[in-house]
Order: structure tokens, then sequence, then C-alpha cells
């Protein structure tokens, strides 16, 4: 599948609920984590492969795995200021604020309820991907001050 690359519309807009994991859904997943890793990416998003529905690829410690109508139940107030990329905004790297751990609710490919504890560099990567299920891309989540300051410095 080709990666859409900001500004394309489709990024900026809401996805939609997945109502029920068919084959098509089911395919659809393989597609995208095939697509992942293809282009040395460790997360990706529905809208980034054109598709408005709520469905993302995240890697986790055993590997690629999909996730349908992810939901961040709690994020902690301590945060982490890392260095994010995104296969849609390509050679453009900041450093952005977010939730050192996160829980998530969603649902596997099989259809199984799960609940995911997440820290770090994963707690980061779930973000990113419900994020660009919300229509946000990391570069919305820059400050203004961030942004004056590497127009001031470039
Ligand atoms: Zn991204």
């Amino acid at each position: 599948m080709e990666i859409k690359k900001n500004p394309d519309p489709i990024l900026k807009r809401k996805s939609a609920e997945i109502k029920e994991i068919t084959e098509e859904i089911r395919s659809l997943g393989r597609e995208m984590v095939k697509t992942m890793l293809k282009n040395d990416g460790i997360g990706l998003a529905g809208p980034q492969v054109g598709v408005g529905k709520r469905i993302i690829v995240v890697t986790m410690p055993e590997g690629p795995e999909v996730f349908i109508n992810p939901v961040i139940v709690s994020g902690s107030r301590e945060t982490d200021l890392m260095e994010e990329g995104c296969l849609s905004v390509p050679g453009i790297f900041l450093k952005i604020k977010r939730s050192r751990s996160v829980e998530v609710e969603a649902l596997t490919l099989e259809g199984t309820k799960v609940r995911i504890k997440a820290k770090g560099l994963l707690a980061r990567i779930f973000q990113h991907e419900i994020d660009h299920l919300n229509g946000i891309l990391f570069i919305d989540r820059v400050s203004l001050r961030q942004k004056l300051w590497r127009f001031i410095n470039r």
C-alpha cells in the first residue's frame, strides 16, 4: 500500500469506528503490517494508507500487532520528551511531550478485547497512532515556542 503524505486531507480527518471485523478488515491489517515493515516504520494507522477506519499497527515486544478501535483509557501525568518522526511527514523529527505510560483498550483481529499497559516507546507509539485516528499529526503537538525556536535557528 502507498503511504499518504502530509498535507493529504485524509490525515486530518477523524476515522470511523469498525463495526465488524470482516475478512476485508483482517486482510487490511495484514497489508498494513507489510507496508509498515517495508517502510521501516514502528507504527502505522489506517489514514496513512488512505483508509479512514480505526485500525492501527503497533510494534509490540513480540512483533507487529494490529489493533481495532483502540482507545486510551488512562494516561500518566508524568510525561517524557522524545524525538518523533512519522512515515507521513518525511524528514521531520521533533521532540514531543507525551504521557510516559498509558492503558489502551482495543480489539485484536480475532475480535478479542484486550487491555494493554504500555510505557516508554510503546506508550508513545500507541499515542502517536491513536492521534492519527483523530486526525492529529505529531507536528500539530509542537508548541508555538518550539516552532519559533526552530524557525530562528534554521
Ligand atoms: Zn505517524
